[in-house]
């Protein structure tokens, strides 16, 4: 059952269910990602990010505690077709380091998307008055902003190199 969009609080909870599905297929993914590559500083970027990214589910959830609700209910179908994604690079039969330069753009690609997301989340939070909130999800912004720039280090430092 839908529940009717009312005003910016109903947008609001709504992006941060979504969010909350996005974070928590992440966290299922991200292993499979560090198994999946073959350059250590990638292996250990994903190792790393899957850490951080369980601490973005509970920053969803003590958002969520605080408004006496639950974040659960929601599919995020575009972090789905994004996983989706990274399991066709996974599965393709490529040169090890052609797969570590693949899924490094398609983690990029999740990394923008929670970008974009958290970007907004914040801004609509800081509108609400909900101050304790913004914080938090200007924390997992600045580190999915790291995660992004952190991909774009490692393929540029070698992966493309090395896959060309
Ligand atoms: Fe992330």
């Amino acid at each position: 059952m839908s529940s009717k969009m009312e005003n910016l609080e109903d947008l609001y909870e709504d992006l941060l269910k979504d969010l909350y599905s996005a974070e928590k297929q992440e966290v299922k993914a991200l292993p499979k990602m560090a198994e999946g590559a073959v350059s250590p500083d990638l292996q250990k970027a994903f190792e790393e990010h899957l850490k951080q990214t369980t601490h973005h589910v509970e920053r969803i959830e003590d958002i969520f505690a605080g408004l006496g609700e639950t974040p659960r209910g929601k599919m995020c179908v575009g972090m789905e077709g994004l996983i989706e994604e990274e399991n066709e690079i996974l599965q393709e039969d490529a040169e090890p380091i052609v797969t570590d330069a693949g899924l490094i753009a398609v983690a990029q690609k999740v990394e923008h998307y929670e970008i974009a997301s958290y970007g907004t989340a914040r801004a609509w939070a800081e509108k609400l008055g909900y101050d304790d909130a913004a914080h938090l999800l200007q924390e997992t912004l600045d580190e999915e902003t790291m995660e992004n720039e952190k991909l774009t280090q490692i393929a540029e430092s070698h992966v493309n190199m090395e896959a060309r």
